[in-house]
C-alpha cells in the first residue's frame, strides 16, 4: 500500500535528519544524494528544528480511502526555523480557528491504521506550539 520510497525514508522522518549540502548549505529533507543547487554529492547530516510557522494550508474534506475516517481535516505547509518547509496534518486545532502565521511544532502520531491487518503507520502531524 505504501511505495518503498516510504518505508526507505522512515529513520529520517523519525528522526527529523536532514541532509546540509557541504558546498552550497541547501537543506535537503528528506536527504538526497546529489544537491539540487549546485550538485553537489557531500551532505551532512542535521536535525531539523521541530517548530516553525504555519504559511499555507488546505481543508480536506473528501480524502484518500486511508483518511476518510479523519475528514474533515487540515493539510499545512509549515516553515521550520531552519529554512525548510514541510506538508503535514495540522491536528489539535480547530479547522475553523487555523491561522496562517500561527507556530506550530511536530508531534510523531499515528497517522493511519490498515484496515483488519493491523499495521499502523506513524508519521509527523503539527499541532499548535504553546
Ligand atoms: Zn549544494
Amino acid at each position: 500500500m505504501f511505495p518503498s520510497r516510504y518505508w526507505r525514508e522512515i529513520p529520517q522522518r523519525y528522526r527529523l535528519e536532514a541532509g546540509k549540502c557541504n558546498k552550497c548549505g541547501y537543506i535537503a529533507f528528506p536527504p538526497r544524494l546529489i544537491c539540487p543547487v549546485c550538485k553537489g554529492r557531500e551532505f551532512g547530516t542535521i536535525k531539523l528544528k521541530d517548530e516553525g510557522e504555519l504559511l499555507t494550508y488546505t481543508v480536506i474534506h473528501v480524502g484518500p480511502s486511508a483518511f476518510s475516517d479523519q475528514t474533515p481535516y487540515a493539510l499545512g505547509i509549515i516553515k521550520l526555523d531552519d529554512g525548510v518547509n514541510i506538508t503535514a496534518q495540522l491536528a489539535d486545532v480547530d479547522i475553523n480557528q487555523i491561522k496562517t502565521g500561527a507556530r506550530y511544532r511536530i508531534e510523531f502520531r499515528k497517522l493511519i491504521s490498515a484496515g483488519h491487518s493491523g499495521i499502523h503507520a506513524y508519521g509527523y502531524k503539527c499541532v499548535p506550539a504553546r
